[in-house]
């Protein structure tokens, strides 16, 4: 009686989406050309047509591809440090270590979430060579102070814009806020792909140049080799499917901002609970629904035992994470971090997910804290 609800599924929101996709498989099946044809270029003059300012889009093999790409791209390199927030996903940390950089974690604002001005200002040191904003959860980081803290010390900003397709800060599209921004394509984003898929996006025509070159064994022209690359090409059939879904991006964004509008509305004043705060000017796209409970555990199981699925984003700070001893933080070093880690859990959010569905989520939260 009481199916299951799961944290997230792909559903037909968009009628008809389904079959375009499809289609967009068989066309690239039946064209016999699977690698840098006219779909990824098409996909990437539409999403830079989408992102609506002059910026390139350079497809990759996956997010972390962009933002490693994106980070040589600008000029930071071996020794330099980069300011990252301790509330991102590996993803962002591993690609600052992966070209021989430093991450220096930042705390978080305690009400959006994300890194903000004046916590990277603390980091910023001699070796300072570049900030990394996570728009974390699909909410815009309030880049103008971001961009003057960076002017001030002649810093380069690389959005990593993972989770945020289609966000605005100002008016303005998440990704074309600093001098590159990194897109992931993985299935579950807001713009997901059947499969891996990334992308480099910027303003400046050099940082885009680099970026086709470098993903392509640093070729321009076939069989010339100007810089030694490495082999990160967003495929042709990825690039049809983002085609045929990015139609529908800003739909399904409006769809993920009602059901917010929901959950926001229906569980305020319950308990304990902290819910998404949007600060002027950051637009919220809600890849993730996240709220806060100092009762996260027990109210996980308590979903988990009415049939609703949820997940944490993320368990374990990144500056806790074993991988990252050698960078020798301690617990302590990030309160806020720290305290997110322990009390966030996030609850099924998706275009397609039903009114009945929604209402079952809310009702098993309320009567969890009636029984508490
Ligand atoms: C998903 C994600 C990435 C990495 O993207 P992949 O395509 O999985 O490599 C990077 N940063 C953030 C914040 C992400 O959510």
């Amino acid at each position: 009686m009481n199916h299951h609800i799961p944290f997230i599924q792909f559903r037909d929101y968009i009628p008809g989406l389904q079959q375009q996709i499809e289609e967009a498989v068989l066309r690239v099946v039946q064209s016999k050309h699977f690698i840098l044809g006219q779909e990824v270029q098409r996909f990437e003059n539409e999403f830079a047509t989408f992102l609506s300012r002059e910026v390139n889009v350079v497809g990759t093999g996956n997010g972390f591809d962009a933002l490693v790409i994106a980070l040589k791209a600008v000029g930071v390199g071996a020794s330099d440090e980069v300011i990252i927030p301790s509330n991102s996903y590996m993803a962002t940390v591993n690609a600052v270590l992966h070209i021989g950089a430093r991450p220096v974690f930042a705390e978080p604002d305690v009400y959006t979430y994300n890194l903000t001005a004046g916590a990277a200002e603390a980091m910023v040191t001699s070796q300072t060579k570049a900030i990394l904003p996570v728009h974390l959860y699909g909410q815009t980081c309030d880049m103008a102070p971001i961009k003057q803290l960076a002017a001030k010390h002649h810093l380069k900003v690389i959005e990593d814009a993972a989770q945020a397709h289609g966000a605005q800060y100002r008016g303005m599209q998440a990704g074309t806020l600093g001098d590159a921004a990194a897109f992931s394509f993985y299935p579950t984003k807001n713009l997901g792909a059947l499969g891996d898929g990334g992308a480099v996006v910027s303003g400046l025509p050099a940082v885009a140049d680099f970026a086709r070159k470098y993903r392509n064994y640093g070729q321009q022209q076939k069989y010339v080799g100007e810089i030694v690359g490495v082999n990160s090409r967003l495929d042709e059939m990825q690039a049809a499917v983002l085609r045929a879904k990015l139609e529908h991006l800003d739909e399904c964004n409006t769809e993920r901002q009602r059901l917010a509008s929901v959950y926001l509305q229906e569980l305020r004043h319950i308990g304990d609970l902290i819910l998404p705060y949007t600060a002027p000017g950051c637009g919220h796209v809600y890849h993730i629904f996240n709220i806060r409970t100092k009762h996260r555990d027990a109210l996980q199981q308590w979903l988990a035992e009415h049939g609703i699925e949820t997940d944490i984003h993320y368990p374990v700070p990144v500056h806790l994470q074993p991988a990252y001893r050698f960078l020798q933080y301690t617990k302590g070093d990030f309160p806020v971090a720290e305290e997110l880690a322990q009390t966030s859990l996030s609850i099924p959010l998706y275009p397609g997910l039903t009114a009945q569905e929604q209402e079952r989520v809310i009702a098993a939260i309320s009567k969890f804290y009636r029984k508490l």
